[in-house]
């Protein structure tokens, strides 16, 4: 594999990946709209030769020149806090823009790798969640737009792999953090991080008792990268086994913050999953892989990236985020998933 092309590339998950490819010697072209991702994940790239950034909406239109050897399709909104705002755009991007990314794919004879979600599994009635789990899911709640896109994604990534002996991987993300998440995308790990280090209350949803099991990004990344040059086609989920309650993932954070909020219990989001755990055996087995990082080490280095700044370099003439607030310290609260 040599050339490589990253939707939502500028994103929280597309930049480490992007970063991983390039230090493997790939050419990486990061295609990405900037809706929720910021130029500032991506701007340390811009000098390296062999890395592009296009500014693309994936949903309206995919073309590059030249040979392709793998796509690997990341661009999507991601928080509920985004997809609740952008519900048609988070729709048009899981579907329409994964059918032209898989055409690309096809015409280039490449490899596709999508990222889909543990969302898939909805509000789980299996525990843990395996990839043979087919999910409960409300495709009318407000959820839907994300979790039924995802769902819609995986089953045209299989028809294109059934129907035209595409390359494919599909990837089962579960809840993923580290440095580059956006401080005010509502997910529980910046939120709370951001309501720590400001002395604000750290705001619980429910009664704190539902569970989130959280991969750092460097353990995530790994686990892409086996699964991207693997030969398993059929959906592995990728995530981190250790689960908590979210009040413990508060109270954790706030004595690594070294912090003195109080913790405060807020009305639950609709449809809000009260378990997630990943069943891991398959990538295990297939991959070799497990995460290596402790949820203590993985929230102790993402504080310090919080409390360092975080990047804030520019690419020159392009506006850092399409959005408002995106990439800014605000801290917003909102439902503590993915
Ligand atoms: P993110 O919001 O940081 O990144 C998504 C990127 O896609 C952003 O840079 C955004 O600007 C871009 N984008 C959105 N719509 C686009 C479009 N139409 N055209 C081009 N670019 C577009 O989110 P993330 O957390 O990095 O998630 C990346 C992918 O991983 C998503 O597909 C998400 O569903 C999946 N995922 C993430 C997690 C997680 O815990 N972070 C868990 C499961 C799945």
């Amino acid at each position: 594999m040599r050339r490589v092309i990253i939707t939502g590339g500028a994103g929280f998950i597309g930049s480490h990946l992007c970063d991983r490819l390039l230090q493997r010697g790939l050419h990486v072209i990061c295609l990405d709209n900037l809706l929720t991702g910021s130029a500032d994940n991506i701007a340390h790239l811009l000098s390296n030769p062999r890395f592009s950034f296009r500014h693309y909406d994936v949903s309206e239109y995919l073309y590059v020149e030249g040979g392709v050897d793998g796509i690997l399709h990341f661009a999507s909104p991601a928080s509920p806090v985004d997809y609740a705002q952008m519900p048609i755009h988070t729709l048009k991007v899981g579907t329409l823009g994964t059918h032209k990314a898989l055409g690309l794919a096809k015409a280039k004879g490449a490899r596709f790798l999508l990222a889909s979600t543990s969302e898939v599994y909805g509000d789980p009635d299996v525990h843990p969640q395996p990839e043979d789990y087919w999910g409960h899911v409300n495709p009318v709640g407000p959820r839907g737009v994300y979790d039924e896109a995802k769902r819609a994604a995986e089953t045209f990534v299989m028809a294109y792999h059934n129907a035209h002996g595409l390359d494919t991987r599909i990837a089962r993300i579960f809840n993923t953090f580290g440095p580059r998440m956006r401080r005010n995308d509502g997910r529980a790990v910046p939120a709370f991080i951001t309501q720590a280090l400001t002395g604000e209350p750290i705001a619980v949803f429910g009664d704190g008792s539902q569970t989130r099991s959280l991969c750092y990004i460097d353990d995530l990344i790994d686990g892409l990268e086996r699964l991207l040059f693997s030969d398993h086609h059929l959906p592995v989920n990728l995530g981190n086994p250790g689960e908590l309650t979210v009040m413990e993932l508060a109270e954790l954070i706030r004595r690594l913050a070294g912090s003195s909020s109080p913790i405060e219990l807020r009305p639950l989001p609709v449809d809000d999953p009260r378990r997630r755990c990943p069943d891991i055996s398959t990538a295990r087995r297939v991959l070799g892989w497990e995460p290596r990082i402790s949820l203590e080490d993985g929230l102790a280095r993402t504080i310090s990236w919080w409390t360092e700044g975080g990047p804030h370099a520019r690419i020159p003439g392009v506006q850092s985020s399409a959005r408002p607030g995106v990439g800014t310290a605000a801290g917003a609260p909102g439902s503590q998933e993915e």
